[in-house]
């Protein structure tokens, strides 16, 4: 279906900050492709909540990004369903903490997958549509984590950092195409993959789980708050206007101050 929106692509959006995107870009009248690696049955009410008036169309697209394959074909897939692509917006991701000597070399392998492999296999397939259309946006969501590294985070850190640096080549090779290509690096989010961790954290350091939140989450943070996911979807939805299209590649920070230290 072609209604004449602009299409928007967010991986991982059945929760947290890809949720917030996928809402915010309906809202502002993108037609969004949702995703998540869940069968549809699983994923619950997303698409009614992010366009609940129906005024632009909200479609979900089960793919595992930890497979390259699936996550090259996911671009044709939007693309065959909308008629095209506009703006694709690579947020899944995975975290895992553990000291390096423990850390589990499949988890490894999967964290690089789902935030870094698979963000150069969606990139490759939307780029051709976007450059002969001559207009583009892809946000990469990368993390204060792919500015500055903490312990225990050996496959996030390595991941995000990674991230980064894909986004400055491509948005050099696109510079001249009307394509803008940028990281966003929050801070701690408080999403279902933080709260995740708490426990993880408390092992690894040796803390309660109220002193993760109060000492290794909030106190890199000088505002000592929590990022909300609304924030960052703010700022995604701000590098979609035409506004930003002289933003490009660049680490965008959204962490309350961690990364000025
Ligand atoms: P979340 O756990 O709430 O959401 C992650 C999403 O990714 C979910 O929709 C999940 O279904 C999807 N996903 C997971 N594995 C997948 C797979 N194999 N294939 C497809 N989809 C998959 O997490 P979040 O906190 O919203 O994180 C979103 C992104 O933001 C991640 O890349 C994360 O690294 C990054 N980030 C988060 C924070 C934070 O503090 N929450 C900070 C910096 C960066």
């Amino acid at each position: 279906m072609d209604n004449g929106k602009r299409v928007a692509l967010v991986t991982g959006s059945t929760s947290g900050i890809g949720l917030s995107i996928a809402s915010k870009l309906a809202a502002i009248g993108y037609n969004v492709a949702i995703n998540s690696f869940e069968p549809e049955s699983e994923i619950g009410d997303a698409p009614g909540t992010i366009a609940p008036d129906g005024n632009v169309c909200v479609r979900y697209f089960q793919a595992d990004l930890a497979d390259p394959k699936r996550a090259y074909d996911l671009v044709g897939e939007v693309v065959a369903a909308f008629g095209r692509l506009d703006v694709l917006v690579n947020n899944a991701g995975i975290q895992k903490v553990a000291p390096i000597e423990e850390f589990p070399p499949e988890d490894w392998d999967r964290i690089r997958a789902i935030s870094l492999d698979s963000a150069f296999h969606t990139i490759r397939a939307a780029l051709p549509g976007m450059a002969g259309r001559g207009w583009g946006r892809i946000i990469n969501i990368a993390s204060a984590h792919g500015l500055r590294a903490s312990p225990f985070k050996s496959a996030y850190v390595a991941t995000k950092h990674g991230v980064v640096g894909l986004t400055k080549t491509v948005a050099l090779e696109t510079a001249e195409k009307g394509i803008t290509v940028n990281a966003i690096c929050p801070g701690y989010v408080w999403t279902p993959l933080v709260a995740k961790q708490v426990a993880d954290q408390a092992k690894v350091h040796g803390l309660s789980e109220a002193d993760v939140v109060r000492e290794i989450m909030l106190a890199p943070q000088p505002t000592r708050q929590f990022v909300q996911p609304e924030e960052v979807a703010e700022l995604a939805a701000y590098l979609c206007g035409d506004m930003a299209r002289s933003i490009t590649g660049s680490a965008i920070s959204i962490d309350g101050g961690w990364t000025a230290k």
